[in-house]
């Protein structure tokens, strides 16, 4: 029986897992992908923009090469907490289901074992549902929901339909090494420079429209999404005029959410967040209406990595206190 079992090894989990052994709880983190997935996903080489005190565990612990990290960097230095902290965690495992067998007994059920648990922790970030056009052929094997690198489209034809910071890092990292880029917009997202609504982050604005102007990239303001077929793909204009572009690769980078349905299985509630749905928990504790599910992470009403670590440091003191 262990006193929490943390689902997600992403900044929120390993923070979990490092208070929870310094609290002397026996604790798990069972992780479907490997130490710090969702920055392993990051694309290669990318710069994060968050400075290094809103991404360490403690300070002055991370020390990048320049004043904010690559993806690399920020990837080694997690995986290197856990390991140097000897932290308990099970990478590719997937938590399939959380059932409250027992008045706060939990069994958590796996792809590879069982475990039952006193407390269960979702750090299970946002990241795993992209979003979908739903339009025809967006299943075709060109046409991907995530952006690695660009070095295989060098000299292709590349469309990427998106209005926020990762379509627009995609765009300029392509336009930038060689592709033949367009991005496909909404007129309202191109405009928008409001930090709180989302825009695409001015280092990534300025140098893109260099690149317009370079004649590097192409603006596409959006309608809609047609179609997309072997070879091309169908847009409408904003005003409406149909055009087929000949495309080689498509990203549709038009963000990603959770899957609450564990935590709704379980009873926990949830409400209209300002990005969508979050479930409701306390500020203070992170526990949901159902005791002993806490909540913590990008999936919540902080959407950071700072927001990820400060709930765990927060959240799991309180819970070892009440546990003693
Ligand atoms: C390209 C990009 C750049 C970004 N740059 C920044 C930045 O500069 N600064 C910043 O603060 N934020 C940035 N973010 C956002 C940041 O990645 C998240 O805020 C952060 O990862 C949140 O940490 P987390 O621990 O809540 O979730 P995650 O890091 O997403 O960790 C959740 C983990 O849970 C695992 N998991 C999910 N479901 C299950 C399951 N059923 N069973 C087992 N494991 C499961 C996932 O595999 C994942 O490893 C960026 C995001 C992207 C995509």
């Amino acid at each position: 029986m262990l006193d929490l079992l943390i689902i997600g090894a992403g900044p929120a989990g390993l923070m979990a897992a490092y208070e929870a052994k310094s609290a002397g709880l026996s604790y798990l983190v069972v992780e479907k992908g490997l130490i710090g997935n969702t920055i392993y996903k990051y694309p290669v080489g990318l710069t994060v923009f968050s400075t290094t005190n809103e991404l360490e565990f403690s300070e002055g612990d991370l020390k990048p090469a320049r004043e904010k990290p690559t993806r690399e960097e920020l990837l080694s230095y997690y995986v290197r907490f856990a390991l140097d902290n000897a932290l308990n965690v099970r990478t590719e495992e997937l938590v399939l289901s959380v059932e409250e067998t027992e008045p706060h007994i939990f069994t958590i059920k796996t792809d590879k074992d069982e475990y039952t648990a006193k407390n269960v922790l979702f750090a299970i970030g946002a990241m795993d549902h992209p979003r979908k056009l739903n339009v025809p052929g967006e299943d075709l094997p060109h046409v991907f929901d995530h952006f690695r690198e660009t070095y295989p489209w060098v000299r292709k034809n590349a469309l990427i339909v998106g209005g926020g910071n990762s379509a627009g890092e995609a765009a300029l990292f392509l336009a930038q090494e060689g592709a033949e880029t367009t991005l496909a917009i909404f007129r309202s997202d191109w405009e928008n420079d409001d930090p709180k609504q989302g825009c695409i982050k001015y280092w990534v604005k300025e140098p893109l429209e260099q690149e317009l102007r370079d004649h590097c990239l192409r603006l596409f303001f959006l309608g809609k999404v047609v179609e997309f077929r072997d070879g091309e793909t169908v847009l409408e204009s904003e005003s409406g005029e149909r055009v087929t572009l000949a495309t080689d690769v498509v990203f549709v980078l038009i963000g990603s959410d959770a899957d609450l349905t564990p935590l709704k299985r379980l009873g926990v509630r949830t409400e209209h967040g300002k990005y969508g749905e979050v479930p409701v928990y306390s500020e203070e504790t992170f526990e949901t209406n159902v005791p002993g599910i806490f909540v913590a992470g990008h999936f919540t009403n902080q959407r950071h990595i700072k927001g990820a670590i400060d709930a765990a440091k927060a959240l799991v003191p309180i819970l070892a206190a009440s546990l003693h």
